[in-house]
């Protein structure tokens, strides 16, 4: 049945994009043939709107519809009366494309191009998107999910479904586009199809308000549309007519290959398919097994169309030719059934989806695989990728520059304004930068307007690694995190949430002996499970908390809780897995989940910082996360959250529950921790260290509560012998004297409820905090502020919400250092 095309003989070098042209055949989508029947109906639409919409749709649908807008009550019926199998199937559908899409989401970046100078990009989605879905002889709900996820996921506001009115359903499109529609949540859907309906979202009708996006299949008139109403809305591709290859070598399974190629002649009798294969005896079997299977097929006269028309066998030497074959045509659909499948996979360049081996057919990625189906067809494989999430969203750069790093890069600014003759470019940086001469600009070394009164020396930041390592994609662009460190023995630092104090003089000595101890043993490996430790951690969190049962098994202990989080990472989150959290919030968990390669969702808090229930239940049901992180009291704003929100989230959440406590001693109810909802929830996580309360951040000693389990799968992940044995000695000492460590919490606790009185009677913001910091504010121009309070010697940390700033707790004497510069710089 299929044509014979023979490049054996011919190397796989040989096989380029320009030698296969007009080789291989394929249906052209001649959009400007219908460009001068399509071009009136747009401008009648743009020009009178609903009248013209209602004229096309009698004219083309032969319905007459006085308004265009279909009844929410025709979508509830449409799902009530969907196939429950049909339902079944669409849920699946959506639960897997969302889980695929969700993880497309970019993540803000943050570039430091100098000191001073930042560029972050940002995505932003589109306001309004339409998705157009066909109907006619048949209607895709399929579609529907593919068009609404990526929408949905990118957090498009409006989305609005445009599908044709059908005269067998009352003049409504067809119920099955109508159900999927109610199954997503869409609340607005239009009955019109076909180049008036692209017209319509691009111009906008009394019915139906203007779209900034339009996607989704069509035939060739919807192309043309969209083709004309470029630069008024964007457009995802032009859709051309399906089309598959496959590669097949000896061993596939010709009936599997037979099916694909059938399934794809299905779709349209303009259909390209492809084998390619360097077995005649693969190629004999396929024939045989489309001469059986196509006669038995509901459509056979469009796929017997499609197959002995712009379809054919091609005969290769081996599969490195059939891979440049492949390559040089850039299908919409590529199937690998071959040996070695995933390694010639991994090195396809042209080519809309690939699916690898013989259980992967382009029929899974039409519906279940979770990719998105609408893809490039007629070869624009070269030079774009299929739907995603980014056709929703728009990436902004947003520039900070501080006065110095302007003044250093100025000159470059003179010298390519001065270039280009565009003195007013020079002159828009020279009235900043004093020193520079004149509003057209001279260009000597610029001066800056103020100095600073004091200078501190910057600790060298890590250098960001050299572009030509082969770093992880994901990696690229990514700087070591960490507070701004400034260098000064007269700087009050005030930045990274520290103790104040140091460990009291009788533990420094004891730490000293059991470090000795340690130390004489170090010729062998720690106690890899730190077991005596984990004793001792849980003999302190049973004081401390009576009732609670733990013991050293449900202890686990790391290199700070920062380590904790990131073993928590490795062992329940990585690729293909989401955490969710509440932002603001600690920066390091999404920067963890980066690393780990898990997509990270930021649901917001409240305004008040808090959390509020119902939205955080919500944010869990539609993420379905496989990790939340609570962070209680949260860091950077200090809000604690109630025991009951806790709860309901392990109550809704299907994975890992994670309540960061990195700051509970300092809560004033420190009853309120986690630790007591422990032997309920055996997926809950509570993450602890001795950073913070125990005033020994230098140490490195995080550690979690959790169910033995949870400890359990800890050890697949972490390194043997991770915590040293100094760690191990140090750590012990200072949980030997937990009592007077703790007993100056309290002085601590009091100085931040002072503070936080102070701030308001100020007439500043001051956020709730049960944690040994203070979230401030807020300010126009906060980094002027962080400016001015370190010229005034207190380094304090520019984090948080725009405009709000965050003071760690002091001694009495910085505090009061502290409320001095403030005054200063406000005054
Ligand atoms: N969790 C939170 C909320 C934090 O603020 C911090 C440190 N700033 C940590 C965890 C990590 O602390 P460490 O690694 O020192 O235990």
């Amino acid at each position: 049945m299929l044509s014979r095309i023979d490049l054996r003989g011919e190397p796989a070098a040989n096989l380029t994009a320009a030698r296969l042209a007009g080789v291989l055949p394929r249906a052209e989508l001649d959009i400007a043939a219908v460009l001068p029947a399509v071009g009136p109906v747009c401008e009648g639409v743009r020009e009178r709107g609903t009248e013209a919409v209602r004229e096309y749709t009698a004219a083309f649908d032969r319905v007459d519809l006085a308004t265009t807008v279909v009844p929410r009550e025709a979508l509830a019926r449409a799902l009530s009366e969907l196939d429950p199998a049909v339902g079944a199937a669409l849920r699946e559908a959506i639960r897997r494309t969302r889980l695929v899409h969700q993880a497309q989401l970019p993540t803000e970046r943050v570039t430091v191009v100098a000191d001073g100078a930042s560029v972050t990009e940002r995505y932003v989605p589109v306001a309004r998107a339409g998705v157009y879905v066909p109907g006619g002889l048949v209607a895709y709900p399929s579609s529907v999910v593919m068009n609404v996820v990526p929408a949905q996921v990118a957090g498009v506001d409006q989305i609005v479904v445009a599908s044709p009115p059908q005269q067998a359903y009352g003049g409504l499109p067809h119920p099955s586009v109508l159900a999927a529609c109610e199954l997503l949540g869409i609340t607005e859907v239009q009955a019109v199809g076909g180049a008036q309906a692209i017209a319509m979202l691009g111009y906008g009708t009394a019915d139906c308000d203007r779209v900034e996006v339009v996607t989704g299949p069509g035939n060739v008139y919807v192309a043309a549309a969209k083709r004309l109403l470029r630069g008024v809305v964007g457009t995802d591709a032009e859709a051309g007519p399906t089309e598959i290859a496959i590669v097949a070598d000896g061993d596939a399974d010709a009936s599997f290959v037979a099916a694909d190629l059938i399934a794809q002649a299905e779709h349209d009798p303009l259909a390209a398919c492809l084998l390619i294969t360097p077995d005649p005896g693969l190629a004999g079997r396929v024939d045989e097994e489309l001469t059986g299977q196509v006669a038995a097929a509901r459509h056979a006269g469009r796929i017997k169309e499609a197959l002995t028309g712009q379809s054919a066998c091609v005969l290769v030497d081996d599969l490195e030719a059939a891979l440049a074959v492949a390559d040089g045509w850039a299908p919409e659909h590529l199937e690998i059934q071959a040996a070695g499948a995933r390694e010639l996979a991994a090195r396809v360049r042209n080519a809309g989806a690939v699916f690898v081996g013989p259980y992967a057919p382009v029929s899974l990625g039409d519906y279940l695989a979770g990719s998105n189906h609408v893809l490039p067809t007629g070869s624009t494989a070269r030079y774009s990728g299929g739907l995603s999430v980014l056709t929703f969203l728009r990436m902004i750069h947003v520039v900070t520059c501080t006065a110095e790093a302007l003044a250093d890069v100025a000159p470059h600014i003179d010298a390519l304004g001065g270039a280009e003759d565009l003195g007013a470019h020079v002159a828009a940086v020279r009235v900043r930068v004093a020193g520079g001469g004149g509003a057209d600009g001279g260009c000597a070394r610029p001066a800056l307007r103020s100095a600073a009164p004091r200078s501190y020396t910057r600790l060298a930041a890590a250098p960001p690694p050299a572009p030509t390592l082969p770093l992880r994609p994901d990696l690229v662009g990514r700087r070591a995190y960490g507070a701004p460190q400034l260098d000064s023995a007269d700087l009050i630092r005030l930045n990274t949430n520290e103790n104040p104090y140091p460990p009291p003089p009788e533990l420094i000595g004891e730490i000293g002996r059991a470090a000795a101890v340690a130390a004489a043993t170090l010729n062998r490996y720690p106690d890899r499970d730190a077991v005596g430790l984990r004793d001792d951690l849980a003999a302190y969190l049973d004081r401390s908390h009576p009732g609670c049962g733990l013991t050293a098994d449900h202890v686990w202990v790391a290199n700070g809780s920062n380590e904790i989080i990131q073993q928590l990472f490795q062992a329940f989150g990585g690729a293909g897995r989401r955490a969710l959290g509440f932002e603001p919030s600690y920066s390091m968990h999404p920067i963890i989940a980066a690393t780990t390669g898990t997509a990270w969702s930021g649901a917001a808090r409240e305004d008040d910082f808090g959390i509020d229930a119902d939205r955080a239940l919500a944010a869990v049901r539609e993420v379905r996360p496989d990790l939340v992180f609570l962070t209680c009291p949260n860091n950077p704003t200090g809000t604690p959250l109630v025991l009951d929100i806790i709860e309901r989230v392990c109550a809704a959440a299907p994975g890992m529950v994670v309540v960061d406590e990195a700051y509970a001693e300092f809560a004033d109810d420190p009853e309120g921790t986690a630790l007591r909802l422990l032997p309920r929830w055996p997926r809950l996580v509570v993450v602890r260290t001795m950073s913070k309360a125990f005033a020994l951040a230098g140490a490195r000693v995080g550690y979690l509560a959790a169910g033995p389990d949870v400890v359990d799968a800890l050890q697949i992940v972490r390194l043997p012998y991770h915590l040293s044995a100094l760690t191990q000695a140090t750590a012990r000492a200072a949980l030997a004297r937990s009592d007077d460590l703790l007993a100056r919490i309290a002085s601590l606790r009091s100085a931040r409820n002072e503070l936080i009185g102070w701030l308001r009677a100020r007439g500043l913001s001051a956020a709730n905090s049960a944690a040994n910091f203070v979230l401030f504010g807020q300010f126009e121009d906060r980094h002027a502020v962080w400016q001015g309070l370190l010229d005034e010697g207190v380094l304090i940390r520019e984090v948080g919400p725009p405009g709000w700033l965050r003071v760690s707790i002091g001694t009495p004497a910085e505090m009061d250092a502290f409320r001095t510069a403030l005054e200063a710089v406000l005054s």
